[in-house]
């Protein structure tokens, strides 16, 4: 960046020199020749008037030549040289014009480039032509003598321009380098206006990667807290009959132990590796590789309903699915697992006797899922909490149930990458709904 605002600095100021310079040398040297012609003008007015007196041959002053041309262009009189040597003047352009309007004038490169030769012509009333020349610098000769103020200002302003490319970038630059030091607390960064959006956007880029960052240390640390439970229960047991310290009555009720800590386990693992596969979904943008078709979520209910229902009667729970068929984009089985979470969810969370109402229907243009039991609720304060990960309200009966305390954060994964919208109203001791609004299918719409 430092070089391409140098580069610009310079190329800007070259151009204002060159620009600058061209153009006042053609004004200075255009007054110039105006000063000298109308010089040249003046002496050819006063020689001729005084030729035309008493024609005695004229004198060259100050460097001036004083050539007199008769009508047919032989050279009468020259003030530089030998006049009847000189060839016919008649074609010189002062001349010739002299001739026919009765003035004319000319300027001609001198042998030397320095120089340029000025001349003025004026028609007497016999018919000869004075003329009158005298060299002057020509334009190179000015600029020439130019030159060494020319490279001074220049090289003046190169070193201006370096000096402020240097302070433009630093002041740019600085506080891009100061937020990089300080990305922690950027907010004490002065910066410019401009380039505060930016910052804003790596700043809230910087918090979400530390937030992340911190949730997914958070949830391995829980991973493995919750692991640790029906392992050492598991390991414990396993210990006890390896050393003969169990009656053989007891026998079965530890393995027992061992079969629903060792289940429980495996559950568990099954719930992170579907949380971290949803999660590497949304993170990498993959929602392209979930293979969504048209899915008729009621029919889908009413056949995971059946499933479910042994799962009810073992908890003496009713469990009815209602509706009509309605479509929507998704896909089977990630809505069958939603289905079956929050279906286990009311089942569990439910008193002997209770029941739980499956509803999908369609209502303005969305299809309406919603789960609502008459079980035992959630108290006000928990409800927007139970989509956390391992978030229980009560611990030891999500554990005894079978809980893991993930299933509802899968649930929240997989109704986001449905573009669904969720929503929980719960009394405790009367019950809870679980709603879930998802955009109707349409064709031809991605
Ligand atoms: P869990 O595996 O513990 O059931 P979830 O993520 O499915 O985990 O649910 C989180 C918590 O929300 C549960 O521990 C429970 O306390 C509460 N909960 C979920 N569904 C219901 C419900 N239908 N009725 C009462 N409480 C519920």
């Amino acid at each position: 960046m430092k070089k391409k605002i140098n580069t610009s600095f310079f190329l800007i100021a070259a151009l204002a020199i060159l620009l600058t310079l061209s153009l006042a040398t053609g004004v200075f040297y255009g007054r110039f020749r105006e000063q000298v012609v109308s010089d040249l003008k003046t002496y050819a007015h006063v020689v001729s008037r005084l030729y035309e007196q008493a024609p005695e041959n004229p004198e060259g002053q100050d460097g001036i030549r004083v050539t007199v041309v008769a009508a047919d262009g032989t050279v009468l009189y020259d003030t530089n040289g030998e006049a009847a040597e000189m060839e016919n003047h008649r074609e010189r352009p002062e001349i010739a014009a002299a001739f026919e309007t009765g003035e004319g004038e000319a300027v001609r490169k001198s042998e030397t480039m320095a120089k340029n030769t000025f001349y003025y012509a004026l028609r007497m009333k016999d018919g000869s032509v004075i003329r009158v020349a005298r060299e002057a610098r020509s334009v190179w000769s000015i600029l020439g003598n130019a030159v060494p103020f020319i490279l001074l200002i220049a090289a003046g302003l190169m070193a201006l321009c370096g000096l402020l490319g240097r302070l433009l970038t630093a002041s740019i630059v600085t506080p891009i380098q100061e937020m990089a030091k300080h990305m922690n607390e950027p907010q004490d960064v002065e910066t410019y206006r401009e380039l505060q959006p930016f910052m804003e956007t790596i700043r809230k880029q910087h918090e979400d990667i530390l937030k992340s960052a911190r949730m997914r240390q958070e949830f391995t640390a829980n991973v493995s807290h919750e692991l640790k439970t029906p392992l050492t229960s598991i390991s414990g047991y396993a210990e006890l009959m390896e050393n003969g310290m169990v009656e053989h009555a007891d026998v079965a009720r530890f393995a027992g132990e061992i079969h629903r800590n060792a289940n429980r386990l495996l559950t568990l693992i099954n719930d992170t590796i579907r949380l971290s596969e949803l999660d590497s979904i949304e993170e990498t943008g993959r929602r392209d590789e979930i293979p969504f078709e048209k899915v008729d979520l009621y029919q889908l209910a009413a056949a995971g309903g059946t499933a479910l229902q042994i799962n009810a009667e073992k908890q003496k729970v009713s469990l009815s699915v209602e509706g009509s068929s309605c479509w929507v984009k998704g896909c089977r089985s990630m809505l069958e697992e939603v289905l079956y979470n929050l279906c286990d969810n009311a089942i569990r969370y439910n008193n002997p006797g209770g029941h739980v109402w499956v509803t999908v229907r369609p209502e303005g243009g969305k299809v309406i899922l919603s789960v609502r039991d008459d079980g035992i609720g959630i108290p006000k304060e928990h409800q927007g909490r139970i989509f956390e990960r391992f978030y229980r309200v009560d611990k030891s009966r999500s554990k005894v149930t079978g809980g893991t305390g993930l299933g509802l954060a899968i649930v929240k994964h997989i109704v986001t990458q449905h573009q669904g919208e969720l929503s929980v109203e719960s009394e405790p001791g009367k019950g809870t709904e679980i709603r879930i609004v998802f955009p109707a299918f349409r064709e031809n719409i991605s």
